[in-house]
């Protein structure tokens, strides 16, 4: 007997017949004698028309109502669920994230995990019930609703397997496993039996939605072992079969032995590029400009900076889409005049294609190889960043998908038959 974590995405729990099903497979694991906690997700486009409904009655809601309102759809999912498995003759109690409490900071709409108190979900367990938990929220110092940022489910079901130390933390979802590249744009993507932790991690902040990068973060720091497989399988498939599909994620790097130099490739639509130009080329001038903006809680992705000509320089940036008028209302505001840029220019349609592999390490010539590929098909690199284990670049995003399938074929991921 042994405590599993199992959470359900949007998906997943997307209709009354498909929770059923939850119900079943979580009732299938139960029976067999092991302790669940359930973590699901909003239904699936839930969360996106709550958050619609506020944008339509304003174009700048307070973040700290849209969480009060995003949250809710995990509240309907949970109910929802406990329902089921209670249909089924499964004792079940559904937890909101204040209940538990899940405490997180007080960044609305991106906080982040703090606690998670044990003492009513392991009363729970022990009295043989399966506990529900939401996932996506939380709660602050102040009692506040919060929300982990979108995906958040999949960080909530990490930590809550975390805090209790399950034996493993299942994220099912609608594909069976982490791919070489999202399968929705490339139908030749390969599942991946094993990716280690450090790519993982590379995939998920470079773009690849199936797992929130906090999640794999949380995965990391604590050691949880944590598999991603399908919710759309029969949910009564034998447990031991189900226990060896879908993608684990491992902290060995010797399972990984026979891995191809490139694991993945990853992209990311919600970049926006900001250019500030002809900046005196000065100490302090970096600090000056990205000062202001985390200040204002904007996280900076990329950042290069020219070579400077008659004592100025071009500086540019990336932060997350939504967050470019913001980021040029703060430059406006706070740093054109003060540092003097001749002007500063926006720009929201670029993307972000990375290709991710700890083979990286011991081979070179990849970057050649990434940039002669995307040459081969006349698509422009504006940005470049690279890491140890990854190559990042900014293109035009009309090309992202060009750029994407082309990469996986240059470095060989497809389907091997
Ligand atoms: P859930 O609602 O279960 O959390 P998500 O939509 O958040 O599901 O994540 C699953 C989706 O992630 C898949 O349907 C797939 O389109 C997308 N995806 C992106 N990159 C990958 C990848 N490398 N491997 C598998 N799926 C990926
Ligand atoms: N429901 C939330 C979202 O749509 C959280 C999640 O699905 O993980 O972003
Ligand atoms: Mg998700």
């Amino acid at each position: 007997m042994a405590l599993i974590v199992q959470k359900y995405g949007g998906t997943s729990m997307g209709t009354p017949e498909r929770i059923k099903n939850v119900a079943r497979r979580v009732a299938k694991w139960h029976a067999a004698g092991h302790q669940v906690i359930v973590v699901p997700s909003a239904m699936a486009g839930e969360t996106n028309r709550l958050l619609g409904l506020a944008r339509e009655i304003s174009d700048r809601p307070d973040p700290r109502e849209l969480d009060m309102i995003a949250a809710t759809g995990e509240q309907v999912s949970v109910g929802l669920l406990a329902i089921a498995l209670k249909a089924l003759g499964v004792a079940a109690r559904s937890y909101a994230g204040w209940q538990v409490p899940i405490r997180t900071d007080s960044s609305f709409t991106k906080a982040r995990i703090e606690a998670i108190e044990a003492t009513k979900v392991k009363g729970d367990l022990d009295a043989d019930m399966v506990v529900i938990i939401t996932g996506f929220q939380g709660v602050d110092e102040q009692s506040n609703i919060t929300t982990l940022g979108r995906g958040g489910s999949d960080t909530s079901a990490v930590a809550v397997a975390a805090a209790f130390q399950a034996r493993e933390c299942l994220i099912f979802t609608d594909v069976d496993g982490v791919y070489t590249t999202d399968p929705r744009i490339v139908s030749e993507a390969r599942r991946l039996k094993v990716i280690s932790f450090e790519e993982m991690l590379e995939l998920a902040s470079l773009g690849s939605k199936v797992l929130q990068i906090r999640s794999v973060e949380f995965a990391g720091k604590y050691k949880v072992p944590t598999r991603v497989l399908s919710s759309l399988t029969d949910p009564l498939i034998p447990i031991e079969e189900e226990i060896r599909s879908g993608t684990l994620i491992t902290f060995e790097e010797d399972e990984h032995m026979e891995q191809a130099v490139i694991s993945g490739i990853a992209f990311n639509r919600d970049e926006g590029k900001i250019t500030l130009l002809q900046v005196p080329d000065r100490p302090g001038v970096a600090f000056q400009i990205l000062g202001p903006v985390a200040e204002a809680n904007i996280d900076v992705d990329m950042i290069i900076q020219n070579q400077s000509v008659n004592g100025t320089t071009d500086f540019s940036f990336t932060v997350h889409r939504n967050e470019l008028d913001k980021t040029l209302e703060v430059l406006e505001r706070s740093v054109k005049n003060q540092i003097g840029a001749r002007e500063i220019r926006a720009d929201a349609k670029v993307a972000k294609v990375s290709a991710v592999g700890i083979g990286m390490r011991s081979h070179v010539g990849i970057a050649a190889q990434m940039f002669e590929t995307l040459f081969n098909e006349g698509i422009n690199i504006q940005m470049i960043s690279t890491s140890e284990i990854k190559i990042s670049v900014i293109i035009d995003d009309k090309y992202m998908e060009l750029a994407v399938r082309a990469l996986h074929k240059a470095f060989g991921l497809e389907q091997s038959e």
